[in-house]
């Protein structure tokens, strides 16, 4: 029994793993997947044929759906030039001081009435 040759593998998207792409010897000679958990996929259409051919080609591509119409180049640039500056623990730490100050000085004066 003659066995087809797994031309590559990409990720299956019906499980977690991996499924093989293979050829098939006649007709179109197009491209399906084979995985161990979900079957065969042998769907046709273009862009899945393409992707397959990519992954073949070692093209690998991340597993998420496929962006649709996505521009090479984003036009919003993020500026990271106006950073605002730390601010110093010190003062910081004298407002946490400032605060329980109030806070025993409001409790020094309920005391007090
Ligand atoms: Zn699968």
């Amino acid at each position: 029994m003659k066995s087809k040759e797994v031309l590559g593998t990409t990720p299956c998207e019906g499980c977690s793993g991996e499924a093989v792409i293979k050829q098939r010897n006649n007709g179109k000679k197009l491209l399906y997947l084979h995985c161990t958990s979900c079957g065969l996929d042998q769907r046709t259409g273009g862009i899945l044929q393409a992707k397959w051919q990519r992954a073949i080609n070692g093209e690998q591509e991340p597993v998420v759906e496929e962006p649709i119409n996505e521009p090479e180049k984003a036009p919003v640039e993020t500026q990271n030039n106006e950073e605002e500056p730390e601010p110093e623990k010190s003062s910081a730490g004298w407002g946490l001081f400032a605060g329980v100050l109030a806070c025993v000085g409001l409790a020094l004066g309920l005391k007090a009435r």
